[in-house]
């Protein structure tokens, strides 16, 4: 079966084949490095990357550009309030995003690049759509004219009859004619950094870029874009308007949107305070791969409810996964007769994988196949069913579904401490858990918090009623904007709390340590202590080992050949 995905722009599911050759040319929106990435948005990248490494899987070859915003309002504040200039402070989150990018096993795309080393392409783009007629300038900034590109609203299929011209209903101080235009160059502002080009000083706006940096590494037509949903309007339909204006051509033929990672009924967003961030997570014991089993684990389109009791689960079924392959790799067979059912079962699961897979990414069902084998291989197993052949066909089944996957093998402690996250002591300075100090005071819990979110919550609630409204009176219209200042001046509260609260200063975003465990050396030297206390008949102080052991968060599995350890 062929490979058949959603496709948001024609609202169906269609066939997916690249347009030119055996290349996949892809864009996948990526974050804008003014913090750290929240598990929210690392929903969107895990489900980018399984999408990449199924891709890849089906033996395409996959080019794929990922953007970092680097410019930008909030990039700009958060730079100033850490006295740094924006280059040197944006640098330091591309490096957290990278390790990020690292610890949840997402494949480096073949262009990670930032938005400032693009500006020139930029400028030449909106000189383009300028010659063409559809931008305006107004006090210094340059706008795109919605209403002469004809396909605007094709994606997102939003109704914009609305949005009545001469409204004002722009956040910021720029006049616009129309509230759906957009900018494309923002007028400099004192004391902001600033490029120079034609239509005077100034910064490019969010949209651009991601057209830009799209067309130049992966020409006018790309394959497939994607991003969360909440871009769909106005991000990337203000991309098609951008793009198809100056090209004439379709901009991307398939767009791929990721639904929202919820926390208790609400999207995890860092302007509503609900979020966590991934070394959040980690700082409470929680293993990257099982963050990233826990993101994949529902289909791309649905949401996903974040619960920590679904993140204990998914810790539990990689441990079963692993324990499954060691025991088929170790296992003795029974004979080394070649035909078995085993083997048609290992068949099935792999068709059962790839339909699911091929079925828009239907990740949930492609977990599911592999569950299903696990379970009547280790029954085949215990019955005494087991044949040399069977081995590496099992094997080979797991070895496909990871390469997708990507979680079974165990390297979370290693990649830790090769990013210096992890600092290993000795068993006398190792506290009872083997995470240290959880992180309790997350700004959710703190009061002046939860009553900016609650304010925040109440003006959403308000313009959501206003823009519901097919036509606004003028009275209406001033309302709008007023709570949207409102909800913006608050929002702003809510991450100045965030922030503080997280960061001593600019120096805090380095990632430091954030678990503790007991050295390697260690372990070994207690497992030497035990084994003589067994071998002296001295039980009661091996079980005493065994238990610190457990206590600092080391397993023991004693086998023939010796005591072996794992990391709970
Ligand atoms: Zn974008």
């Amino acid at each position: 079966m062929a490979l058949r995905l959603y496709n948001t722009l024609t609202a169906q599911v269609e066939e997916f084949q690249p347009l030119a050759d055996n290349q996949v040319r892809m864009y996948t929106c990526g974050p804008t490095v003014y913090d750290f990435a929240h598990i929210g948005n690392f929903r969107t990248f895990v489900f980018q990357d399984i999408l990449r490494r199924y891709l890849k899987y089906r033996e395409y070859q996959v080019r794929q550009v990922m953007n970092l915003t680097d410019v930008d309002d909030k990039t700009i504040r958060n730079a100033r309030e850490a006295h740094l200039p924006l280059r040197d402070f944006t640098s330091k989150y591309i490096d957290a995003f990278e390790a990020d990018r690292q610890l949840l096993n997402l494949e480096r795309p073949e262009f990670s690049v930032r938005a400032t080393d693009h500006v020139e392409d930029m400028v030449k783009l909106i000189q383009v759509l300028a010659e063409k007629g559809y931008t305006y300038a107004s006090g210094g900034s340059i706008y795109f004219r919605v209403e002469k590109f004809a396909g605007y609203g094709k994606l997102s299929k939003i109704d914009l009859s609305g949005m009545q011209a001469g409204a004002r209903v722009d956040t910021d101080e720029y006049e616009k004619a129309n509230p759906r235009d957009f900018v494309l160059w923002k007028a400099a502002k004192e004391g902001e950094p600033r490029w120079e080009s034609p239509f005077g000083p100034g910064r490019p706006g969010w949209h651009i870029e991601c057209s830009v940096m799209a067309m130049k590494y992966l020409g006018e037509t790309l394959d497939i874009h994607s991003g969360g949903t909440d871009l769909a309007f106005p991000h990337h339909e203000n991309e098609i308007a951008q793009s198809e204006a100056a090209t004439g051509k379709p901009f991307a033929r398939f767009w791929l949107h990721a639904e929202h990672l919820m926390v208790n009924g609400e999207r995890m967003a860092k302007s509503l305070g609900n979020f966590f961030t991934l070394r959040d997570l980690i700082a409470r014991g929680h293993k990257p791969t099982a963050i990233r089993y826990h993101l994949a684990s529902v289909h791309f389109r649905k949401p996903l409810n974040f619960t920590f009791e679904g993140l204990h689960q998914a810790q539990q079924s990689i441990e079963r996964l692993r324990t499954f392959r060691s025991r088929i790799t170790l296992e003795n067979s029974g004979s080394s007769g070649e035909s078995s059912q085993l083997q048609s079962r290992a068949a099935e699961a792999r068709r059962a994988f790839e339909e699911a897979m091929d079925d828009n990414l239907n990740t949930a069902e492609a977990l599911g196949a592999v569950f299903d084998l696990v379970r009547d291989a280790n029954t085949a197993m215990d019955q005494g069913q087991f044949h040399e052949a069977d081995r590496p066909a099992l094997l080979d089944v797991l070895e496909r579904w990871d390469r997708v996957f990507a979680v079974l093998e165990d390297t979370d402690y290693s990649k830790l401490q090769e990013l210096g996250m992890l600092r290993t002591v000795e068993i006398s300075t190792t506290p009872a858990a083997h995470a240290p100090s959880p992180r309790e005071d997350l700004p959710a819990q703190d009061s002046e918090f939860q009553r900016l979110a609650q304010e925040h919550a109440r003006y959403a609630a308000e313009l959501e009623q206003l823009s519901g409204k097919r036509h606004r009176t003028e009275q209406e219209q001033l309302e709008e904007v007023r709570l949207k200042k409102l909800k913006l001046r608050v929002r702003d509260q809510m991450e100045n709390l965030v922030h503080q609260s997280e960061r001593g200063g600019p120096e805090g975003n380095k990632a430091g340590v954030l678990l503790e465990v007991l050295a390697g050396e260690e372990i070994e030297k207690r497992i030497q202590e035990r084994t003589a206390a067994r071998q002296s008949g001295d039980y009661a102080r091996a079980d005493e080992i065994r238990q610190e052991l457990q206590r600092a968060g080391v397993i023991l599995e004693d086998t023939k050949g010796g005591t072996r350890w794992k990391r709970k």
